[in-house]
C-alpha cells in the first residue's frame, strides 16, 4: 500500500475497514474473567471504597520526583548500599519533565566562568569600582569540580553512557556592552585570573575587536562601533543537557535495582513512633489507587514541590519557609546557519540593581542531540511552583507560619516584581530588542518563544535580624534525626546536584554507622570529598591539583582545558 494511502485513511481503506468486520473468536471484552484469579486484595466491586487498604510495604529510601537531584541521591545511595530498597515515586508520565528537562533549563555547567551575578562589586569612596569578590564565584566552581568527578567516574564504570549525550564543551564567555559594564569585566578579569580554578581565563579588552569577533562573531556583526565591548573567555566551560543526564542517572539507579514508580503523586508523610515515615501515594490505579510504604529515609526531590513536601511532614525545621515561584520564557532559534556561529556561551550582567535571574544569556545548546540557540529567560509570574503544577500551590503553601515573613520579602523585594511585570507585558517587538541588545541581526523569524521551567526560590526568617528575606541560592533542609529531607531553592541548580547529593547524606547519615562504611566509596567516586568542611568545597586548590582534576575529568567528558 503506498504510504500516501497509508496516512490517508479512507473509509475504503482496507486496514479500516477490517475493524469494521465481526471478531472472530471470544474477544478478552466478552468473556468474565476466570474465578480463580481473584484476589483478596481486589477491589469489591462498588464498594471498593470501603475496603481496607493493603498493608504498608517495607522499604528503605523513598525518593519524592525524578528530577536531577532524586537521580543523584538515589544513585549514589544504591552503589553505596546495593542491598537497601529504594522506590522514587514521579506523578508525571517520565522522568525529568520538570526544571531538569533540556528546554526547562539553561543548561548551563555554572562553574563561575562567565556569570556576573557570582561577584559582588566593591566600590571605592567617590563610588567608582575599585574591585570585585571572588569567595561565591571560587565556591560554585568547586562545587561543579564534585559533579565533574562523579559524572567521570560514572562514565568509567559504565553508569552513565557516551557524555556527548550529555555535556559539550562551550566556550564560556562574559560580556560587557557600554563603558560601565566593560569596566566590571576587565575588574572581574583581574580579581579571578589569579585564582588556579580561572588561571586560563583570557581577556578581549575594547580594542580588540577581531579578538572578539572571532570569539562570538553574532555579538559583534552589525553592532554600533561607538559601543564598547569588553569579553572573558574560559574555552573549558560546558553545556550540559540536565533532561538526559537525569534519564540515564535513573536508568543506572534501576540497573542496580532502584524502583521507579512512574504516574505516581505522594500525598502524605506521616512520622510513626518507631521514626520511619509512612508515605501515602495515589495513582489511578484499577485498585483502590492509594498506596503506602514505610520508609527509614526520604528524599524530597520534588522540585518546587518540595516545600510542600516538607510542610506535609510537619518538621519544624521548614517553618517560616515560603517559596516565591519565578517562570519565564526563553526565545529559541533552531536556523542552522545562525546556531552554527555561535557555538559560545554569552552572560552579561543585569540591568543596575535588577536580581540575579533578570541576567540575560544567549546559549548554544545540544538537547537530545539537536543544537539550537536559548536566549532569556524572559521572566513571568506564576501561582505554580512546578511547569504543571497548580494554581493553588502557592495558597496551599502559605501557613501563619510563613505569612509575614513573605508580606515582608517581598515588599523588601518590589524590584524583582517590578521586572518581573515589566517582561510580563513585554510586546513580541520587545523582546526581539532585548535580543538584538546581544544580537544586532537577530531575524525576527528564527525566533520562537517556549516556556521555560519554574524556580520556586526560598523565603524565609533572616536569623540575624528575624525579617523575612528572599534567597537566590538552594538549601537542604532535615530534621533532627536526619530521616526525612528536602531541597529548597533553584540556584545554582542542576550543576550542583553532586554536592547537594553529598550534603544531604552528610547531614542525614554523617552520625550514623553506616557513613564510615561509605567513606571510602564516596572517596572513589569524588577524589576531592573530605569529611570536614562543606560538602564540595576543595581543600587543596593549588594549580597543580586543579589542572589535574581539570585533566582528568575534561579526558573522562570529552572537556579538555
Ligand atoms: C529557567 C531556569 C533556568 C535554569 N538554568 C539552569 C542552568 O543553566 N544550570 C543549572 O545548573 N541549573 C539551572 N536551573 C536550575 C535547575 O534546573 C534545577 O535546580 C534542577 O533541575 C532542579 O532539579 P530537581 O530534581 O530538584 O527538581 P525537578 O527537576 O523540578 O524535579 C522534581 C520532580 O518531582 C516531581 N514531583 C513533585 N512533587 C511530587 C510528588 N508529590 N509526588 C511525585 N512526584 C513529585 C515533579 O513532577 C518533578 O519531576 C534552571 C532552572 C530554571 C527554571
Amino acid at each position: 500500500m503506498s504510504l500516501e494511502k497509508r496516512l490517508s485513511a479512507s473509509f475504503d481503506d482496507s486496514i479500516n475497514a477490517s475493524q469494521l468486520e465481526a471478531a472472530r473468536g471470544a474477544s478478552i471484552r466478552n468473556v468474565e474473567a476466570p474465578k480463580n484469579l481473584s484476589k483478596p486484595s481486589d477491589p469489591p466491586g462498588c464498594c471498593a471504597c470501603f475496603a481496607p487498604l493493603p498493608e504498608p510495604t517495607e522499604v528503605d529510601v523513598v525518593l519524592i520526583g525524578a528530577g536531577v537531584m532524586s537521580a543523584t541521591v538515589g544513585l549514589m545511595l544504591k552503589e553505596l548500599e546495593p542491598s537497601w530498597k529504594c522506590v522514587m515515586f514521579e506523578r508525571l508520565h517520565a522522568v525529568a519533565e520538570e526544571s531538569s528537562n533540556g528546554f526547562n533549563n539553561a543548561g548551563t555547567g555554572h562553574a563561575g566562568f562567565m556569570e556576573p551575578n557570582y561577584t559582588k562589586e566593591v566600590n571605592n569612596p567617590d563610588g567608582s569600582l575599585k574591585t570585585v569578590t571572588t569567595d561565591k564565584v571560587i565556591h560554585v566552581c568547586e562545587q561543579f569540580l564534585s559533579s565533574r568527578q562523579y559524572w567521570e567516574y560514572l562514565v568509567r564504570k559504565g553508569h552513565l553512557p557516551d557524555p556527548d549525550t550529555f555535556i559539550h564543551q562551550t566556550n564560556h564567555i562574559a560580556l560587557g556592552i557600554g563603558k560601565d559594564q566593560c569596566e566590571f569585566i576587565k575588574k572581574r578579569y583581574e580579581a579571578m585570573k589569579p585564582n588556579p580554578l580561572f588561571s586560563s581565563m583570557e581577556i578581549a579588552m575594547p580594542n580588540e575587536i577581531e579578538k572578539q569577533k572571532k570569539w562570538a562573531p553574532l555579538i559583534l556583526k552589525g553592532r554600533d562601533p561607538s559601543e564598547p565591548t569588553c569579553m572573558t573567555k574560559i574555552s573549558h566551560g560546558t553545556d550540559v543537557d540536565f533532561g538526559t543526564l537525569t534519564k540515564s542517572k535513573v536508568k543506572a539507579f534501576m540497573k542496580l535495582g532502584g524502583d521507579l514508580r512512574l504516574f505516581t503523586t505522594v500525598t502524605g508523610l506521616k512520622k510513626e513512633a518507631d521514626g520511619r515515615w509512612l508515605v501515602t501515594s495515589k495513582t489511578q490505579a484499577a485498585g483502590k489507587g492509594v498506596n503506602k510504604v514505610r520508609a527509614k529515609f526520604v528524599f524530597a526531590g520534588a522540585g518546587g514541590w518540595a516545600l510542600i513536601m516538607l510542610q506535609k511532614a510537619g518538621i519544624s525545621q521548614v517553618r517560616g519557609y515560603m517559596a516565591l515561584p519565578v517562570t519565564g520564557d526563553w526565545a529559541v532559534c533552531q536556523n542552522p546557519k545562525v546556531v552554527a556561529q555561535h557555538k559560545v556561551k554569552v552572560y552579561a550582567p543585569g540591568a543596575p540593581g535588577a536580581p540575579p535571574m533578570s541576567m540575560p544569556h544567549l546559549d548554544y545548546r545540544t538537547i537530545c542531540g539537536k543544537e539550537a540557540l536559548l536566549f532569556g529567560p524572559f521572566g513571568s509570574i506564576t501561582l505554580k511552583f512546578l511547569r504543571f503544577g497548580s494554581v493553588f500551590d502557592a495558597l496551599k503553601a502559605l501557613k501563619p507560619h510563613n505569612l509575614f515573613p513573605t508580606i515582608q520579602a517581598l515588599s523588601k523585594n518590589l524590584s524583582l516584581a517590578v521586572m518581573l511585570m515589566k517582561d510580563v507585558f513585554k510586546s513580541g517587538h520587545g523582546k526581539l530588542m532585548d535580543i538584538r541588545h546581544y544580537y544586532p541581526e537577530a531575524d525576527p523569524e528564527d525566533w520562537t518563544l517556549i516556556p521555560a521551567g519554574v524556580r520556586a526560590q526560598i523565603i524565609k526568617r533572616d536569623t540575624k535580624t528575624g525579617w523575612g528575606m528572599l534567597q537566590f541560592g538552594t538549601e537542604v533542609v532535615h530534621n533532627e534525626e536526619g530521616t526525612i529531607v528536602g531541597l529548597l531553592g533553584a540556584s545554582p541548580g542542576a550543576s550542583t546536584c553532586v554536592s547537594i547529593a553529598l550534603d544531604t547524606l552528610q547531614k542525614c547519615f554523617g552520625k550514623k554507622p553506616e557513613f564510615k562504611k561509605w567513606e571510602p566509596k564516596l572517596k572513589e567516586m569524588i577524589p576531592t570529598w573530605t569529611t570536614d568542611g562543606f560538602a564540595g568545597d576543595l581543600k587543596d586548590c593549588s594549580q597543580r591539583v586543579v589542572d589535574g582534576l581539570y585533566t582528568k575529568t575534561g579526558k573522562g567528558l570529552k572537556v579538555y582545558p
